[in-house]
């Protein structure tokens, strides 16, 4: 059995293939070469670059498994596959805790402007040290705010358990009602349980001091003029899920009229080239879709997508 991992797989993952005895390949074959390369492979697997969409499919009759390892599969037609007898797997829960961890990022870069001043530091220099100590004096602590959470799913829920820990209050929304206990796992093995139930979109969008998304790509951005209108004053909104749930062009009026405190974006409209609107907004934490960009997570990855490949296979 032969697997081209086109976008790389982590070490552990690609050892466990070989010791279950599968050929991996890992050298990245072009989108409009892979075709050609599929032929002598059983599967595929991809991170978010390779694209396997219904005509690449069509032109590979031997390619029996496709792997995302990651979570969102929009760059995979799944459907169309699974209807050719395709498998098509993904690894959901992997890395919902990096990408938790880098809404974090966002947001104590917002609340500290380390964006800003990451950018006018270098520029500015010496002469401005002390207007810009000035400029970035006015820092909120996270402690005691309310971080509203849309979209409760894997990694909106490691999100609240992180913010839990934070000592913020968690208010979240998702189209499935949650009520039950998040589990925080504290130094010592303690395991300390919240109750947490989620309340409706308006309540997040009205009383949050942060706002963060972890829904699905959508048709309709989620949040958009009329929403950003109804916030409180200086908040900030953390973007890690897809890009399409927030209007941009809305945020940016927020941002400029200062109805927003700031934004922290991983994901954009046009990835992977967003706007310079977006790029170049003093305002804008940024970071180029990274969420899963950590090493507990890919390991993590690898493994999940080798253990069910192999699993598959020897069904
Ligand atoms: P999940 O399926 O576990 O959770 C998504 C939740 O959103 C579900 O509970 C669903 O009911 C809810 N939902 C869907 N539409 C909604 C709406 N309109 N309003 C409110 N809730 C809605 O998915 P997940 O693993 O938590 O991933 C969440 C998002 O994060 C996805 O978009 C995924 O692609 C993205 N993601 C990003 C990165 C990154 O690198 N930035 C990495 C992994 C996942």
């Amino acid at each position: 059995m032969k697997i081209l991992a086109n976008d790389g797989i982590d070490p552990i993952g690609k050892s466990l293939l070989e010791q279950a005895g599968f050929v991996v390949d890992t050298e990245t074959v072009a989108q409009d070469k892979l075709a050609e390369a599929l032929q002598n492979y059983d599967a595929i697997t991809v991170r978010s670059a390779t694209k396997v969409r219904q005509e690449l499919i069509d032109q590979c009759p031997n390619l029996k498994l496709i792997g995302r390892g990651g979570v969102g599969m929009d760059n995979i037609d799944v459907d169309y596959a699974r209807s050719k007898g395709l498998a098509v797997i993904n690894t959901p829960a992997a890395s919902s805790l990096s990408v938790a961890e880098l809404v974090f990022a966002h947001l104590f870069t917002g609340v500290r402007f380390l964006q800003e001043a990451n950018r006018k530091m270098p520029v500015e220099g010496d002469t401005k040290f002390n207007a810009l100590k000035k400029a970035y004096a006015k820092g909120v602590e996270l402690r005691g705010k309310t971080i509203g959470i849309i979209g409760f799913g894997r990694i909106g829920r490691e999100t609240a358990t992180v913010a839990l820990g934070l000592g913020m209050n968690v208010l979240a929304y998702d189209l499935f009602p949650f009520e039950g206990n998040l589990t925080l796992n504290l130094q010592g093995g303690i395991k300390v349980d919240i109750p947490v139930k989620t309340v409706s979109l308006e309540e997040v969008i009205s009383n949050s001091d942060f706002i963060s998304l972890h829904t699905p790509f959508a048709d309709k951005p989620i949040l958009g003029a009329a929403e950003f209108e109804k916030m409180k004053p200086g908040v900030g909104v953390v973007n890690c899920s897809r890009g399409g749930t927030i209007d941009e062009a809305a945020l940016i009026a927020a941002l400029d009229s200062g109805k927003l405190a700031f934004a922290g974006l991983d994901v954009f409209d046009n990835e992977p080239t967003p706007a310079a609107a977006i790029l170049q907004h003093a305002k804008i934490s940024l970071t180029p879709h990274i969420g899963a960009a950590t090493n507990e997570a890919q390991e993590r990855i690898g493994v999940e997508l080798a253990n069910l490949i192999i699993a598959h296979f020897n069904k």
